[in-house]
Formats: C-alpha cells, sequence, structure tokens
C-alpha cells in the first residue's frame, strides 16, 4: 500500500516539479502567515500527492505552526533556491530535509536538528560498482543541484565526475536511462525511488551521515527561538517520532 502510494506520489512530484519552477512566491501575507518554502521533490520528507504538497517537513511544520498560533503557508521552489530566499525574507524558513553545514551556516541560521539522514549510492543491479570505494574521477555520478550530495561528490571525485539535474528524480530518470552510472542522494528519497524504479539498487555502504533542520534567517531571532520552543516540546511529547513513524518503517 505504502509503496504504491509512493510510486504514485513521484509520478504526480514529476508532473508538478515541471510547472513548480514557474510557480509565483508570493511575499509574507501578514503577521500570522508563517511561509515555508521547500522542493517537494523529496520523499518521504516532502513530495506533491494529487494537488497537495505532503510529508514529514510538512506535518512538522504544521504542528509548529500551530503551536505558535500562526498559519502555514509553502512555497514549493527549486532546492538551491530556498536559501537565497529565506535569507533575503522573502520566505519566513525553509524546511526541505536540508542538512546543515558550516557553509550554509555562513548566510543562514538552522534551528535545531530534527532528523538524522544518510548519503547513500543508488546504482543500477548488477552495477560494476559494489561500494564506495568504486567510484572514482571517472564514475559518472548524477547529484541534484545544490545539495550536500553534490557538494561532497565534486569534492571527492572532481566536478567533470559529477552532473547536476534539477530534481532528485531526475537524476534518477537520468541513471534508468544509463546516462550516468550512479545517483548520490539522501536515504529515504533513495529509498522511495528505488521502489518506484525497477533495476535500481542502494549500495550497503554509506556515503556521509547529517542531520536536518530547519533554516531561518540571521537576525530573525525571534522566530529562531520560537521555532526552537515548539520543536523541543514536539520532540518530548513524541509528535515527531509519531509523523516519522508514519511515513518511515523502521529498519
Ligand atoms: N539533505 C540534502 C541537502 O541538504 C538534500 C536535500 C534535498 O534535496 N531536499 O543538501
Amino acid at each position: 500500500m505504502k509503496k504504491k502510494l509512493l510510486s504514485m506520489a513521484l509520478v504526480a512530484t514529476m508532473a508538478f516539479s515541471m510547472f513548480a519552477a514557474c510557480s509565483s512566491s508570493e511575499k509574507k501575507e501578514d503577521d500570522n502567515t508563517l511561509v515555508m518554502a521547500t522542493n517537494a521533490t523529496f520523499p518521504p520528507y516532502e513530495y506533491v500527492e494529487g494537488s497537495e504538497i505532503v510529508g514529514i517537513d510538512v506535518e512538522i511544520a504544521n504542528a509548529i505552526a500551530d503551536k505558535l498560533g500562526m498559519e502555514l503557508q509553502i512555497e514549493n521552489v527549486e532546492f538551491d533556491s530556498i536559501i537565497a530566499g529565506v535569507a533575503s525574507d522573502k520566505y519566513d524558513m525553509g524546511m526541505s530535509g536540508m542538512t546543515v553545514t558550516e557553509e550554509r551556516k555562513q548566510s543562514i541560521n538552522f534551528s535545531d536538528t530534527y532528523a538524522t539522514a544518510k548519503q547513500v549510492i543508488i546504482v543500477p543491479e548488477g552495477s560494476a560498482i559494489q561500494s564506495v570505494d568504486d567510484l572514482s574521477e571517472n564514475t559518472m555520478i548524477g547529484v541534484q543541484q545544490g545539495t550536500t550530495g553534490a557538494l561532497y561528490a565534486a569534492d571527492d571525485y572532481g566536478e567533470t565526475a559529477v552532473t547536476n539535474f534539477k530534481s532528485g528524480t531526475d537524476a534518477v530518470q537520468a541513471l534508468v536511462a544509463g546516462k550516468v552510472d550512479c545517483v548520490i542522494i539522501d536515504n529515504e528519497p533513495a529509498k522511495a525511488y528505488v521502489e518506484s524504479n525497477s533495476g535500481l539498487k542502494i549500495l550497503d555502504t554509506e556515503y556521509v551521515t547529517e542531520e536536518y533542520a530547519i533554516c531561518i534567517a540571521k537576525g530573525n531571532d525571534e522566530l529562531l527561538e520560537k521555532v526552537n520552543a515548539a520543536l523541543k516540546e514536539l520532540k518530548a511529547d513524541g509528535t515527531v517520532d509519531s509523523i516519522v513513524n508514519k511515513y518511515i518503517t523502521a529498519e
């Protein structure tokens, strides 16, 4: 059931991502609206189901907005435009399975973390690549542009080994079409992509471990404090766990 839902969601995500770039980003309407920027091609954290954006991040954001007595408004934008948009106050916060990095901290602040993730490697079944040790500067590596996977791959194997795609969905389609040898992406979206595309598998060896958090403009300490306080309560009372468990079955 879950499997089916996810693959349907992926199809919808692909269709949606074609016009997502055109969706106008309205500025914060009033003080009671919490505007969250996300890139909804990242199941199970954010993806499109029918005409709705759903997922772990969306539910946690809604729970935070409730605690703050605010109305959540979601803007579905390219992943690599989220940080600039938050830094320039176009959006109140960015929540998109976003990894905390020192580099990003130079332009925005991060909330406390709410999830741990791993970068993993997806290959076609029967690929000669059997572990991370088989990757080299001659491997054609597909990534989503602006992500930590893209950054690490370029650092480790050089820019020329890396092909950047607009979304994880596009990177995986290129892998299916044989245009790249592997895709480096976060573990949970990787599982969803492998479930919805036959002939792919995730290598057992992990690439990098990281933490997700919400990004908020530097200087907006009031919102940062409120979000952290809400997150703390939602973690303590089990809300975050129950949201995560709805989407991710323990291994
Ligand atoms: N966790 C990765 C990053 O922050 C990928 C996030 C995403 O593609 N939504 O770069």
